[in-house]
């Protein structure tokens, strides 16, 4: 592959991913999108998305001719896989480390996996992926080094020269509101706060300042925190 201009977004519907899509429609030419339906708890992420792949191209008319098809993808074999593991693992650290028990070990490693095959088979050079360190620095498979080992060995097994990209990887949710602010202004911060979904409870509830959510879980807390330390920055 020579291009250099198409990009996959991995895009599950949340305020990271929806800022991440902006970002790739704001500097690819050809824009693609990946979901995974794993048997998540809640299936309101999924059922966001559609909603804003046709909003989010009213934002700029720049991006409506650069989005591309959507690919959902079944990948129920890790709810299969985690269940057992937990089951299996009880006692483990994750918990333990203040991770929801949601937490499904090595799991955006197999998106990102899955999502360069899809790249491969649709011609796309660039993944483009959510993962932070900033906030999230117990996720190991969110980590910096993670995702460059990671390039280095979908590159090696598959001839490819595929480009992970992680915009929001040493950024904390008051600057992934700011770059959203940058890249699409009031209305895409708009979109993020009222169409995208965060919730680990599944939650959307009344729409708070910052957004649909219980309010309590820690996706809400960190991107409430994250928006109101937005709104004083502003
Ligand atoms: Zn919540």
């Amino acid at each position: 592959m020579t291009s250099t201009n198409r990009a996959l977004v991995l895009f599950s519907g949340g305020q990271d991913s929806t800022t991440c899509l902006a970002w790739a429609l704001s500097r690819y030419a050809h824009v693609e999108t990946i979901g995974f339906d794993y048997g998540q708890r809640h299936a309101i992420e999924l059922r966001v998305r559609p909603q804003l792949l046709s909003k989010i191209v009213t934002i700029d008319p720049a991006w409506a001719p650069r989005l591309g098809e959507d690919h959902l993808i079944d990948l129920s074999l890790l709810g299969k896989i985690s269940e057992t593991a937990l089951t299996r693992d009880v006692d483990i650290a994750f918990c333990n480390d203040g991770l929801p028990n949601t937490f499904v070990p090595g799991r955006n490693l197999l998106f990102m996996m899955v999502a360069a095959t899809v790249a491969y088979r649709r011609g796309l050079d660039v993944l483009v992926g959510g993962m932070c360190e900033t906030d999230f620095s117990g996720y190991p498979d969110c980590r910096d080094d993670s995702m460059k080992a990671l390039q280095v060995a979908l590159n090696l097994g598959m001839a490819t020269r595929l480009k992970l990209e992680t915009p929001l990887m040493w950024i904390d949710k008051a600057a992934t509101w700011s770059l959203a602010q940058d890249l699409g202004g009031a209305a895409l911060v708009e979109l993020i706060r009222a169409d995208t979904h965060t919730c680990y409870l599944g939650e959307r509830g009344v729409l708070h300042d910052w957004g649909h959510g219980c309010g309590v879980c820690p996706a809400c807390a960190l991107r409430a925190r994250g928006h109101a330390e937005f709104v004083a920055r502003a």
